[in-house]
């Protein structure tokens, strides 16, 4: 696992598997970790690092409900999970539903972990809106598309966007919800990155604001091509076109001609 200071209040770590994120953000004596890592050295290592860097734990966020960005509990058993409302509502519909993701993770693997995963209660944000840490908010901005839910997280004294599974270097956009709610939730997105001074995708990342405007355009592209399908795999964005995108670009196209 990687972690890089990106500001003296902001870490981010990065997961061997997907380049998964998370973030670390403090103001004053409390810090929320923001999705997750995913194997167990991983979330066992979070507490010393949050300890090392003196982070004071107060809780957890998650940028929507997919089941690889819900683990900090594994880390911090017991910490109040705070989650958009529109997650809230997804996590309620299918009771379950991660850890069953998660177990059939763990069983292709070979992954053993010490407890299982408990989603029980979460706190639902109202989204937009704002979140209160130690003597700064954190806002709160809807970010759904990829999924029906999710929301980004724009941290104002560090300047720094933590998007949830967009604007991802290393991934194609999947409009798993839709496109037309991807390419919004884009179009609220980029105002920021004038702003940001580092954008953090769900997975690979963090990436400067040029990168990531970069990155905008391309899916932007790329999702205009998807919704007319008028695109090889060879035309994939450049540095990702890999078989795990084409394969991703093949499930977009079966969705797509899928039953909405
Ligand atoms: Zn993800």
């Amino acid at each position: 696992m990687r972690a890089i200071g990106v500001h003296e209040d902001v870490i981010v770590v990065e997961s061997r598997i997907w380049r998964t994120t998370a973030t670390i953000v403090r103001s004053g004596d409390e810090a929320f970790v923001i999705d997750s890592p995913v194997f167990p050295d991983e979330l066992e290592m979070l507490p010393s690092l949050l300890e090392q860097a003196d982070f004071r734990f107060s809780g957890l966020l998650a940028t929507h409900g997919d089941w690889d960005h819900l683990l900090g509990r594994l880390a911090f058993p017991g910490a109040a999970l705070g989650v958009a409302e529109t997650t809230s509502a997804r996590l309620r519909a299918t009771p379950g539903g991660a850890q069953r993701e998660l177990r059939d993770f763990d069983d292709r693997f070979y992954v053993e972990r010490s407890s299982p995963l408990a989603l029980g209660s979460t706190e639902a944000l109202p989204v937009p809106g704002y979140c209160g840490l130690g003597e700064h908010e954190l806002e709160l901005h809807p970010a759904d598309g990829h999924t029906v839910d999710g929301m980004a997280i724009w941290i104002p004294w560090a300047e720094v966007l933590v998007c949830g599974d967009y604007l991802s270097p290393v991934e194609i956009p999947t409009p798993g919800a839709s496109i037309e709610a991807y390419l919004a939730t884009l179009e609220r997105l980029e105002p920021f990155l004038d702003r940001a001074v580092h954008v953090v995708p769900g997975h690979g990342g963090p990436v400067g604001p040029d990168t990531a405007r970069r990155l905008l355009e391309e899916d932007r592209a790329y999702l205009a091509a998807l919704s007319v399908r008028a695109l090889a795999a060879a035309a994939l964005p450049q540095g990702r076109r890999d078989p795990e995108q084409r394969r991703l670009h093949a499930a977009n196209l079966v969705r797509l001609d899928g039953p909405e």
